[in-house]
């Protein structure tokens, strides 16, 4: 028997699909990748096409492989990771999606939302599923397909639809589809979808009913680390063990090795993801923050997390990029804003679909507050690497009052901590060490800890913790006072986006 050296990650993330072989230390191996196409049918509206996405899962495997002239033999385990909440639908019985992915972007649920808040607000399933009603979550989309698709409701209350979120759809066709594929999500994923109950990892009859979703189409849900099941017969990971499952953001929690209660990591993309382990123990947020599964491996307990996620952090650096042509790529931001002091009383708020957390706003649209005729472009550069500093500053101050301990390190990964300059401002600016890994890709790291634990390739979390290894580390020189004033002034600038958008010109 050819001994087992890899594991393979799959990352179906919101821009791409990713397969990067990783051997026995954690280091990377091989990537494969693939873009998809972002659908914009309307303003609000964002899709995949699932066929796309389940294609190019496919050939970026065989690219991962390719590269690395590795075949199945050699891989003791598949994890797969995810964009989060993005949901399809699909026919069972022909494995075609009865409708475009929706993703998690996606705003079009907005009425959707408002009539199930009703009376009793956003909170109202809060204390079960740990999230605020949302467009943001997989529940009012699936419920949004089933109003809207012909036939789409009753073909799903006769059993012959299957809804998932992409990792239920990547590990569906992994396993062999239409013909035995396994129907299955792990409790991270499940958690995000405002239909499972968070203490009692089951899903719940009663917001089902309210959302009339049909239960039979959920998928089963099992932990992150376990065989769901194995490669099928005309893949090229035919027989192998598919044993890793969890949401991108957690799966990067994973992959920083944040097991002790009170370890936080932020990533820095498109938007932000801060996560805090809060151990046993689900915690209801006071302070804007979802209640989350952070992971469970096989047989043991749950272990939760609050997290604040934030929407647009490096989309905004893409936005002085793509719209102002103020750069021509994304790193020059670090030489313009380095022709100025500070953000000459500059403050730029990116509310562009509303504000995630702390405020949870849909009404907010962005500003840029505290123009003068002094200012330039490069304080417009270095307000923009600023914004997701303070965005990331609310987020852990509302953390540490709902945790009760204040946080002295965040581990950081994602593409915007090549920014050296916006990491030293982030340092400061909490007043806490920010340390990032020597392997960066964390996401697809923390999928395959997950699957290669469950197969006995890794013993458990140890190795993980072994294996983690610093790169560089910030510490905080700004002085208390002046960090003070700084947010003040922020979340005064932020104040000014509130109640932007008039009922008579929101988008449905
Ligand atoms: P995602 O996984 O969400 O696609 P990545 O982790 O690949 O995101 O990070 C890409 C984001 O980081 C982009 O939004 C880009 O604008 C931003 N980015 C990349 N390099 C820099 C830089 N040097 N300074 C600031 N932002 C950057």
């Amino acid at each position: 028997m050819t001994e087992k050296k890899y594991v393979l990650a799959i990352d179906q993330g919101t821009t791409s699909s990713r397969a990067i072989l990783f051997n026995h230390s954690g280091e990377i191996v091989s990537i494969g990748q693939l873009e998809h196409e972002q659908i914009m049918p309307k303003a609000g509206w964002v899709e995949h096409d699932p066929i796309e996405i389940r294609d190019n899962v496919r050939e970026v495997i065989g690219q991962a492989l390719a590269k690395a002239d590795v075949n199945r033999h050699e891989i003791a385990a598949v994890g797969i990771t995810n964009q989060r909440e993005t949901a399809v639908v699909w026919d069972k019985n022909t494995g075609e999606p009865i409708y475009n992915a929706i993703v998690w972007q996606d705003t079009r649920t907005a009425k959707i939302v408002r009539e199930l808040a009703g009376e009793a607000g956003p909170d109202k399933y809060k204390d079960i599923c740990g999230l605020g009603l949302a467009t943001y979550f997989s529940g009012p989309k699936i419920k949004w397909i089933l109003d809207n698709v012909e036939g789409a409701r009753e073909k799903a209350e006769a059993g012959d639809l299957l809804f998932g979120n992409t990792d239920t759809w990547v590990i569906w066709n992994l396993t062999g589809g239409a013909n035995g594929g396994v129907h299955v999500t792990d409790v991270t994923n499940a958690s995000r979808t405002m239909l499972m109950d968070v203490r009692k990892l089951a899903w719940d009859e009663n917001i089902c009913a309210d959302m009339q979703i049909p239960m039979q189409m959920l998928p089963e849900i099992k932990s992150s680390s376990e065989i769901y099941g194995y490669g099928a017969k005309n893949s090229l990971i035919i027989d192998t063990p598919i044993a890793g499952d969890l949401g991108d953001q957690q799966a990067a929690t994973f992959g920083q090795a944040c097991f002790e209660k009170g370890m936080a990591k932020n990533t820095y993309g498109t938007g932000c993801f801060m996560l805090i382990n809060t151990g046993e123990e689900a915690i209801t947020s006071q302070n804007g923050l979802l209640t989350t599964v952070c992971y469970k491996i096989g047989e043991q307990k749950a272990v939760y997390a609050l997290e604040g996620s934030i929407a647009v952090t490096g989309s905004l650096v893409q936005w002085l990029r793509d719209q102002l042509g103020i750069i021509s790529t994304a790193s020059e931001i670090e030489t313009l804003a380095e022709t100025v002091e500070d953000n000459g009383g500059l403050y730029i708020v990116p509310a562009f679909s509303g504000l995630f957390a702390p405020y949870w706003k849909d009404d907010a649209r962005g500003a840029i507050v505290g123009l003068t005729r002094y200012n330039n472009k490069g304080h417009l550069a270095r307000a923009v690497l600023e914004a997701t500093a303070f965005q990331t500053a609310e987020v852990l101050e509302a953390m540490n009052a709902d945790s009760g301990v204040n946080l002295s390190q965040l581990r950081v990964d994602g593409g915007m901590t090549a920014n050296s300059a916006l990491m030293q401002f982030q340092a400061d600016i909490l007043g806490v060490t920010v340390v990032k890994p020597k392997v960066a890709e964390t996401t697809a790291l923390g999928a395959a800890y997950a699957a290669g634990i469950a197969v006995g390739f890794w013993d458990g979390e140890q190795d993980v913790v072994a294996n983690w290894c610093e790169d560089r580390r910030w510490e905080p020189q700004m002085e208390s006072g002046e960090r003070e004033r700084q947010m003040r002034l922020w979340k005064k600038a932020v104040t000014r986006t509130f109640n932007w958008v008039d009922q008579d010109v929101q988008s449905e």
